[in-house]
């Protein structure tokens, strides 16, 4: 067996976290702790989706933040998810290898459709631009 390189923290550009939801119970939820992240992280907060799209098994939206918010972002998800189960993944050059074998879940471990998630290398996707105007401490 070949000895595995260790890898450098350096090829994680940006994090996602994907919080799923059941329309029908916690979209309530969902949206409260939407509106709890924007008013207190600068981060780029996607569309919310009612059904499953891409590899997600549940509806769901998705959060992109920097890496440098991981130690305060990830931790206040922690304590404020509501019982939602959260997926956070690295993007790294990678998609599959990020969703499936690099990811860690708060809550509940949904199903990933990894099939639709490119196994070769592309490029690192970053956090994007902010889409996020914080007023409040985290
Ligand atoms: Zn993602």
């Amino acid at each position: 067996m070949a000895a595995r390189p260790v890898r450098p923290v350096a090829e994680i550009a940006s994090y996602h976290a994907h919080l799923y939801f059941d329309p029908g119970t916690q979209r309530e939820d969902a949206l409260a702790i939407r509106a709890a992240i924007a008013e207190r992280f600068a981060v780029r907060l996607g569309t919310v989706w009612d059904r499953p799209v891409g590899p997600h098994s549940r509806a769901m939206y998705q959060v992109a933040f920097a890496p440098e918010l991981f130690g305060t972002f990830v931790p206040w998800l922690m304590l404020n998810r509501r019982g939602l189960s959260v997926l956070l993944h690295p993007n790294t050059v990678n998609q599959r290898r990020d969703h499936l074998d690099d990811a860690l879940w708060l809550g509940e471990p949904l199903a990933l459709d990894g099939e639709v998630l490119p196994s070769a290398d592309g490029e690192a996707e970053p956090a994007g631009p902010v889409n996020t105007a914080p007023t409040l401490a985290p």
